[in-house]
C-alpha cells in the first residue's frame, strides 16, 4: 500500500540508510566496549558538551546520523563509567553486551507486557520461574520483575503489610488497622525500606532501627527483645526485614536464626537480597546465604550482581495467593478472556504498574548465552577479590581496615600518622577525588560506625587482579604525597 501525500510515519521513506547508520551504531558499541581500558573510568563533562543539553525543543527534523553524532561526542565519553573494569563505586552492575541486544530487541518486538497472550509475556514467566529456581524458592512461588530492588521490595512489604494487618486493608485503608504493624531490620539495612513503609502508609516510625553486631549483622537478641517489647505495648509485630548483603560492608544477616524467629512468633519474613541473594547460586560461596530459601518474600537485583543493563530488579512471594491479592484489578477494558490476545493471567496483576516493558529479555538472552554456572563462577571471582584486597591491605602498615570483609565489598582508609578523624576524613577525602579525577579508577565512600571510610564493590564481570594492584599503587602513592605535604588538602 501506497501512503497518499497527507500521511506520515516515523519510519524513514528510504530504509538504505537506516540499515547502514545501525549497521555501523553496532561496530562503534563493540569497538566502544572492546576498548574499555584505554579510556578513563569517569571524567568530568565540559561545559559546551553541558551546555548542549540545555539546547531548546527540536521542532523540526534533524538527520538520524547527525543525531548520533552528538550522541557520541557528547553522552558516550561522559557516562557513568559502571562499564569499565575500574569502576567499583557504591554497588552497581557492569552491563553486558547481550543484555545491551536484549533491550534493542525487546524495543523491536515492542510488546506491553502488562497483560496479553505473547511470547513476551511468556518469556517474562520464564525468567521469573528461573530466578525462583535460582533462589530455591518453591514452583508454586510467584514473582515479578520489577525496576530495581527498591520496588521488589516495596512488592515484598507491601503483601507482608496486607497480610497481617488483620483487615482488608485495599478496601478499609490503614486508618482501619486495629493495632499499629512493627516492621523490623538492622541498622545497616538499605533506606528502600523507610521509604516503602511511608509510601505504604505506615510511616517511617513503623521501622525499627536493630542494633547490629561486630560482624555488622543484625543482633538477633535485640531483635527478640523488640518484638516482644512492641507486643507488650499492644502493638503487632509484623516483619522483619532481613539483609543479605549490606550495602555498606556486605555483611549478611543470620538469616536461618531470623527464619527461625520468624516462624517461632508467626512474623512474615522478608529479604532483602539485592546484593547477596545471587550469591545462592555461586558455587564456592552459595552457603553464605543459607536460610534465603525460608523467606515470605525476597527482592533481588538482577541489574546488581547479573550485570543485566538497567533496570531489572525481581520481588519473589512464596504464597502466590498473596501475591495476587496484594495487586490484582481489572478495569472494565481489561477483563480477562479465555481466547484471543487477552487471554491467560495478567502479568499486572502481580504489581502496581500496568504497563510494563520488555525486561526479561536481556535477561533471558544473557543467562540462555552464558548459563547460570557462569554467572555464578563470576561472584565467586569478585568475592575472592575481595577477599585478595583485603589480604594486601592487611599487611600494609599505612591502611587500616574498616569492615570485616564480608564478600566483595572492602571498606578502608590511608591511616596518616598521628592524624585525628577530622584530618583523616580530610586526607582520604582528597585521595578518592584525586582518584576519581584521574579517571584511574572508582572508589567511593562511606561511613562506618561513625569512622570515614574509603568503600570498593567488586561487582564486575570484568575487573583482574592486575586492576586491583594498579588501584591499591596509586593509594599508597597518593596517601603518602598528600601526608607528606603539608598544606593539603
Ligand atoms: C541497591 C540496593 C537496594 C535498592 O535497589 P535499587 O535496584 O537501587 O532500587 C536495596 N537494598 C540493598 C541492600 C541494595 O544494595
Amino acid at each position: 500500500m501506497k501512503s497518499s501525500d497527507h500521511e506520515e510515519s516515523l519510519d524513514p521513506l528510504d530504509w538504505a540508510p537506516t540499515r547502514a547508520l545501525a549497521h555501523r551504531i553496532i561496530d562503534d558499541a563493540v569497538t566502544h566496549l572492546s576498548t574499555l581500558r584505554e579510556r578513563p573510568v569517569w571524567q568530568q563533562m565540559p561545559e559546551a558538551v553541558r551546555a548542549s543539553f540545555k539546547a531548546p525543543l527540536p521542532l523540526g527534523p534533524t538527520p538520524l546520523d547527525q543525531v548520533y553524532e552528538e550522541m557520541r561526542r557528547n553522552l558516550l565519553p561522559y557516562a557513568m563509567g559502571n562499564v569499565h573494569p575500574r569502576f567499583w563505586g557504591w554497588y552497581m552492575g557492569a552491563s553486558n553486551f547481550t543484555g545491551a541486544l536484549g533491550d534493542f530487541l525487546a524495543a523491536i518486538d515492542g510488546s506491553n507486557l502488562g497483560g496479553g497472550d505473547t511470547a513476551a509475556a511468556a518469556t517474562d514467566r520464564q525468567v521469573v520461574a528461573w530466578l525462583r529456581d535460582m533462589m530455591d524458592f518453591p514452583a508454586t512461588a510467584s514473582g515479578t520483575l520489577t525496576s530495581g530492588g527498591s520496588m521488589a521490595n516495596m512488592v515484598g512489604l507491601m503483601v507482608a503489610r496486607n497480610t497481617m494487618a488483620g483487615v482488608d486493608v485495599r478496601a478499609e485503608g490503614i486508618t482501619a488497622l486495629p493495632q499499629a504493624l512493627c516492621f523490623y531490620t538492622s541498622d545497616q539495612a538499605h533506606t528502600a525500606h523507610q521509604k516503602a513503609l511511608e509510601v505504604l502508609g505506615l510511616g517511617s516510625k513503623s521501622l525499627r532501627l536493630i542494633p547490629s553486631d561486630k560482624a555488622f549483622r543484625m543482633d538477633v537478641a535485640a531483635l527478640t527483645a523488640a518484638i516482644a517489647e512492641d507486643r507488650a505495648a499492644g502493638r503487632k509485630p509484623a516483619c522483619v526485614i532481613a539483609t543479605a548483603g549490606t550495602t555498606n560492608t556486605g555483611s549478611i544477616d543470620d538469616l536461618p536464626a531470623i527464619g527461625a524467629l520468624c516462624q517461632r512468633e508467626g512474623l512474615w519474613f522478608h529479604i532483602d537480597g539485592c546484593i547477596g541473594a545471587l550469591v545462592r547460586i555461586a558455587p564456592v560461596n552459595r552457603t553464605l546465604v543459607a536460610g534465603l530459601e525460608r523467606a515470605d518474600s525476597l527482592a533481588l537485583d538482577p541489574h546488581k550482581w547479573m550485570h543485566t543493563p538497567f533496570e531489572a530488579g525481581c520481588a519473589l512471594v512464596r504464597d502466590a495467593k498473596k501475591h495476587r491479592n496484594a495487586f490484582a484489578l481489572h478495569g472494565e477494558y481489561l477483563e480477562e478472556k479465555p481466547r484471543g490476545l487477552a487471554a491467560g493471567e495478567f502479568l499486572a496483576d502481580y504489581s502496581f504498574e500496568l504497563s510494563r516493558g520488555f525486561k526479561a529479555l536481556k535477561i533471558w538472552m544473557s543467562l540462555k548465552e552464558q548459563g547460570v554456572e557462569k554467572f555464578g563462577r563470576l561472584i565467586d571471582q569478585n568475592i575472592a577479590q575481595g577477599a585478595y584486597l583485603t589480604r594486601r591491605i592487611e599487611v600494609e602498615p599505612k591502611l587500616e581496615l574498616m569492615a570485616p570483609t564480608a564478600i566483595n565489598i572492602v571498606c578502608f582508609r590511608y591511616r596518616p600518622a598521628g592524624a585525628d578523624e577530622a584530618a583523616i576524613k580530610a586526607l582520604n577525602t582528597e585521595l578518592m577525588l584525586r582518584i576519581q579525577e584521574s579517571g584511574l579508577a572508582l572508589p567511593t565512600d562511606t561511613t562506618v560506625r561513625g569512622r570515614y571510610s574509603l568503600r570498593v564493590a567488586f561487582n564486575h564481570h570484568r575487573t583482574v587482579q592486575a586492576d586491583i594492584d594498579l588501584f591499591l599503587a596509586e593509594v599508597l602513592r597518593l596517601g603518602a604525597l598528600l601526608e607528606n605535604s603539608p598544606k593539603t588538602p
